[in-house]
């Protein structure tokens, strides 16, 4: 690993294509994975060598650390610069310079193999005080020592504040907080050794329109900083400085995907109904309200999601009930007269609040997430709650509750937000008394109570992504059991058939907002399960109308009949792209064009 790793020419590998778009552009390293160290012992005249290359490596961190926090200009992101001061600070400690020369200099090992000792005995005195700020500074310390490590392997390493040009962001992993940090405008893509398809930042990625291409798992260990990378975000191909010729047949397609883009763009402002005049309502899902002038030019009929997370990340405060007023009333404003649904924050899982002390949860999936956090953290949830109340007086708003399990929780989210009613009522407070308020059915145990829950609510929105995750125990981040990630498991199929029986026996609307919702193949079966309401990325809503038009509702009805006969998502998926082939001979031609054939 020591040294520059050597550059390789038209290396083909594939991963999971996260978010479409075909992109070519210069590679910029995000390395932060742990690096392998070398240890070696050294003879007694090396050693002051050695010292001195230790400090060396010093002197670089310190230097890059300073330049990092020089060029920030972004006054947003300055706010969070206290925190470079904190790894000048720790660069500048004498137990971790001084300590690290003595270990060389008794010892006669290497600088890693010194500076590693090092790290891990101060790492084990921090850990012996359990508070946050040394949970804090143990992960100040691995960023520090990381970034020592790398200058001394002469590995290169950047930041993502500094992205400029036309790159591929490659890393090991990327949160969706390191997402929107980034300058998108410099962004062409990025890939990532980790990571599912449905990971929040794969979702991210696509309501950004950021080609990208997750759980690689040896991207960054192949890539340079500056190799030229094709990567195609649908397929999941990547290709490492790529020939002439792959070049020429890469162009090729990313001009036959701009005119079939062009092509189906038509059908943006058609009616979503099926030939036979079954209407069906395909909504936007989005993180941003930057995306709302999306939704007229891709024909969303609303916003079915609005995840209301990124209003808390990359922040040390809480968003105020002015900022959330705010920012759901220009959504309700900008999209009326179509409704918007406001999801209440999810946080936990995969996305953090730096303003609150990180649980240090082994599952955090199944831990103190969304609602189960907002029910502990009743005066954050409640901000929130005022904030959606006082927008929905300026137009026609929903609310919709994540990560449900089970009656008891819906019952005390209603009693929350009755409480927060009564104090806009005492106020003189307008909001829509009538707002709607629904459930997303993520949980197993809430689609078994499906019919439970109906009672208590005004619609459903079934949350695939995570229903796939914790119905068939699966982690929707995790690239080593992607493969078991299959939307058309025979017990997924049965879970929203329940679901949906569940919502009309009490006469419940019910959507789909999970990814499952913009894929053409499996809407058909969904509407044949008696969906009509479907909420995806903006960009994939002309592709599903286009399709949904050409077939009439009886065959989708027949088709979801027949999935029931198999016992596999094997069999299920082919018979399904057969049918699919058979309807749109054309369009659905799976291996149009891809760069792999050239
Ligand atoms: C889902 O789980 O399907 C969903 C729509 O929510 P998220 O992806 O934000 O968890
Ligand atoms: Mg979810």
């Amino acid at each position: 690993m020591m040294g520059a790793v050597q550059q390789l020419t038209n290396k083909w590998i594939r991963g999971i294509g996260a978010s479409p778009g075909v992109v070519m552009g210069k590679a910029f390293l995000l390395d932060r994975s742990k690096v392998r160290l070398p240890e070696k012992r050294i003879e007694p005249d090396q050693v002051e060598q050695e010292v001195e290359r230790f400090l060396k490596a010093i002197q670089e961190s310190r230097q890059q650390l300073t330049e990092i926090k020089d060029r920030i200009l972004d006054p947003e992101v300055r706010r969070h610069a206290f925190i470079l001061d904190v790894h000048l600070m720790i660069l500048d400690d004498q137990m971790l310079v001084q300590d690290t020369v003595d270990t060389i200099r008794k010892r006669k090992v290497n600088a890693e193999w010194a500076l590693d000792i090092t790290i891990e005995r101060l790492d084990a005195a921090f850990q012996a005080i359990e508070d946050e700020y040394s949970k804090e500074r143990r992960n100040d310390l691995h960023y520090v020592s990381a970034r020592i490590f790398r200058n001394l392997l002469g590995k290169k390493h950047d930041d993502i504040t500094k992205i400029k040009g036309n790159v591929i962001v490659v890393a090991h992993d990327l949160s969706p907080a390191d997402t929107i940090q980034m300058n998108l405008k410099h962004l062409a893509g990025f890939i990532t050794d980790m990571g599912g398809k449905v990971s929040h930042t794969a979702i991210l990625s696509r309501s950004l329109g950021i080609p990208a291409v997750v759980g690689l798992e040896v991207a960054t260990s192949l890539v340079n900083g500056g190799d030229l990378l094709i990567i195609d975000g649908e397929t999941g191909e990547v290709v490492i400085n790529p020939t002439e010729e792959v070049s020429d047949a890469f162009r090729e397609r990313k001009r036959r995907i701009k005119d079939m883009e062009r092509d189906t763009l038509r059908y943006a402002s058609m009616a979503a109904e099926t030939s036979d005049g079954v209407h069906v309502r395909l909504q936007a899902n989005i993180e941003l309200l930057d995306e709302i002038p999306s939704l007229k030019i891709y024909g969303a009929e609303g916003v079915g999601l609005y995840r209301t997370e990124l209003l808390y990340l990359n922040r040390d405060d809480l968003p105020d009930e002015e900022e959330h007023f705010q920012t759901y009333r220009r959504l309700a404003e900008s999209i009326w007269p179509a409704v918007g649904t406001i999801r209440t924050l999810d946080i936990g899982g995969d996305k953090f609040l730096s303003s609150y002390p990180k649980e240090n949860e082994i599952n955090p999936a199944m831990g103190l997430r969304a609602i189960r956090f907002c029910l502990k953290e009743v005066e954050i949830f409640k901000v929130q709650l005022r904030g959606i109340l006082r927008a929905s007086a300026h137009g026609k708003l929903r609310m919709l509750i994540p990560m449900i399990s089970g009656v008891e929780e819906i019952r005390q989210v209603k009693a929350i937000l009755a409480e927060v009613k009564e104090d806009l009522v005492r106020a003189r407070i307008p909001f829509d008394e009538k707002m709607e308020m629904g459930t997303m059915i993520e949980v197993p145990s809430a689609s078994i109570t499906a019919d439970l829950l109906a009672r208590e609510v005004d619609f459903f929105s079934i949350g695939t992504n995570d229903l796939i995750q914790y119905s068939l125990a699966v982690d929707r981040i995790n690239e080593h059991v992607s493969y078991l990630y299959e939307p058309l498991h025979p017990a997924i199929l049965r879970i929203i058939r329940g679901i949906v029986q569940g919502a009309q026996q009490y006469g419940i609307p019910v959507a789909i907002c999970g990814e499952m919702a913009a894929e053409p193949a499996y809407v058909m079966i969904l509407m044949g399960l008696g969906l009509r309401e479907f909420s995806m990325n903006p960009l994939s809503i002309p592709k599903v109308k286009k399709m949904l038009r050409s077939v009439r509702f009886e065959q989708t009805r027949i088709l979801a009949e027949e999935v029931f006969q198999y016992s596999t998502a094997a069999e299920i998926e082919v018979r399904v792209q057969e049918w699919m082939a058979d309807q749109f001979p054309e369009e659905y031609d799976r291996d149009e064009g891809k760069v792999m054939e050239a």
